[in-house]
């Protein structure tokens, strides 16, 4: 069994259409792929029409934006209820938020001397129900100021750059909870992507997590080097929870990150299955 559980479609800041997405992960060879993108459920519906043409099982998610204090932690939550009212509220309020946000960031862009406008960023993003920086990195690419969003994200909209403006998230355990309550189950994203993510998060904020209903930890990661992958193996079997392995596939908008790239066990997707109430039902 080969199973990717975190991969965004052109619905956030990839760049697959969700039913392209599929017919990727079934070319990838994957038996199960969960659709993650950024606080949207709107890609759920073409996905699952096209996974049911195909031999893999779609397992309909989102990769919530949350956070502690000041640092941003993405939450990975399948097999939600996507019309449970307190989360989908929750999502829409992050989604709205981000659209003056990044205005600002087109504003505070142009402030030090960019000639990128909100229009550019709008063209680089039309199938977009979740807007981001990305979208900002590819206009910058567009308007010949950035290489590659990479580029633009190091030199132009990381988190440390003049421009940079942060955005409305909910705490994540809230999160965990809203996602709880509407048959879901949670996992955090790429907990411990150093250097790339500020902040790491510690044992004891994790454990408060898991006391929240955290089901488990993406530990097979790309931005994790494999001492923080052993690090993160010993914390999951301290905390008795599951880790993950997934790809965060981002189509042509993260090179490398590859469907498949890195995979989850059948033994952890049983147990996310199991920690889920089916809010949704997995497609297959
Ligand atoms: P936002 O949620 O609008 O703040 O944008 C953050 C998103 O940008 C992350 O979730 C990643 O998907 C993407 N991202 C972050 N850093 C990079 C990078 N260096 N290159 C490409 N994409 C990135
Ligand atoms: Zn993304
Ligand atoms: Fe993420
Ligand atoms: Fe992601």
């Amino acid at each position: 069994m080969r199973i990717d559980l975190h991969a965004h479609s052109a619905i956030s800041d990839g760049t697959d259409q969700p039913a392209e997405l599929i017919r990727a992960a079934v070319r990838a060879g994957l038996d199960v792929v969960a659709l993650t993108d950024h606080d949207t459920t709107a890609g759920w519906a073409e996905a699952a029409v096209e996974a049911g043409e195909h031999e893999i099982t779609l397992i309909p998610g989102a990769e919530i934006s949350t956070r502690i204090g000041t640092s941003s932690v993405h939450l990975l939550a399948y097999l939600f209820d996507p019309d449970e009212p307190a989360l989908a509220a929750e999502l829409e309020r992050i989604r709205t938020d981000r659209v003056p946000r990044l205005q600002r960031m087109v504003d505070g862009m142009r402030a030090l001397g960019s000639r990128v406008t909100w229009d550019d960023v709008l063209a680089a993003a039309p199938a977009a129900a979740s807007l981001g920086r990305p979208h900002l990195a590819d206009a910058l690419v567009a308007v010949g100021e950035a290489q590659s969003r990479e580029d633009a994200f190091s030199r132009l909209i990381g988190a440390g750059s003049p421009a940079y403006v942060p955005k409305y998230a909910p705490g994540t355990v809230d999160a965990i909870g809203m996602v709880q309550a509407a048959g879901g189950a949670a996992v955090i994203a790429h907990p411990w992507a150093h250097g790339r993510r500020g902040p790491l998060l510690d044992q004891d904020t994790l454990a408060r997590l898991v006391a929240a209903g955290l089901v488990g930890l993406e530990v097979d990661h790309l931005d994790h080097d494999e001492a923080t992958r052993a690090e993160l193996r010993a914390v999951v079997r301290a905390l008795g929870i599951v880790g993950t392995g997934s790809s965060d596939y981002h189509g042509l908008g993260k090179q490398g990150y590859d469907l498949g790239v890195c995979t989850t066990s059948p033994q952890s997707y049983e147990a996310i299955l199991a920690a889920s109430r089916h809010g949704t039902d997995p497609v297959t």
